[in-house]
């Protein structure tokens, strides 16, 4: 039986950026011992599990290409965000991670992997992660939705055909996007995303 998912970004909304020596720019964690939940991660997460909701993680890690971050890395890492996840009774059922970096080769401290310095149609905006996320866990993509972080989310979620949520701490005002752009809904918080998904399930039992 398909089931209905919430797809999501991971870094910056399970768990929290950190400052990157080599590009000086907040960014996702390449070690284990960097992953720290985000506060109100877990209650989100548990709150679409209990709803019923596939917690689908489509992340881009472009330093899989950089060559800073290797796959049984990026497995630790996962594997800790499930574990801290555990712990309050919330669970993500599947990451899916976009490996590639058409620009790898500019960023500093990089030893390329040539085969990953290249565009695909996996990294958001293409829908290509959502897509793969939802043939493997045979996704109702009528009933998904997109949690996003930033229009590229927004697009990617659109072009997937899933209700889109924008998670901002912004006002609606900041959105002068073009209309392929504007999500379905905005959500400043994690409840606030809770809250949106429980009335539209509301109006769809009343259809
Ligand atoms: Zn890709």
């Amino acid at each position: 039986m398909q089931k209905p998912a919430v797809f999501l970004d991971r870094d910056g909304i399970l768990n929290a950026l950190v400052f990157d020596d080599a590009c000086g720019v907040m960014g996702p964690p390449l070690d284990v011992e960097h992953v720290v939940l985000l506060r109100d991660a877990a209650e989100l997460v548990r709150a679409l599990n209990e709803r019923g909701y596939l917690v689908l993680v489509v992340t881009s890690q472009p330093a899989l290409a950089q060559g800073r971050l290797s796959v049984m890395k990026l497995d630790l890492i996962h594997g800790r965000l499930r574990m801290l996840l555990a712990r309050a009774g919330a669970r993500v059922d599947g990451f899916f991670f976009c490996p590639h970096d058409p620009r790898a080769r500019y960023v500093p401290g990089a030893s390329v992997r040539p085969e990953l310095v290249t565009g695909c149609r996996c990294a958001k905006p293409s829908p290509g992660l959502i897509l793969q996320a939802a043939g493997v866990h045979r996704v109702e993509l009528r009933r998904s939705f997109m949690l996003c972080r930033d229009l590229r989310d927004v697009r990617a979620g659109r072009s997937a055909t899933v209700d889109t949520i924008l998670l901002t701490k912004g006002s609606m005002t900041d959105l002068e996007a073009p209309p392929e752009l504007r999500p379905g809904h905005v959500a400043v918080d994690a409840s606030a995303v809770v809250h949106v998904i429980d009335s539209l399930r509301e109006a769809m039992m009343n259809e």
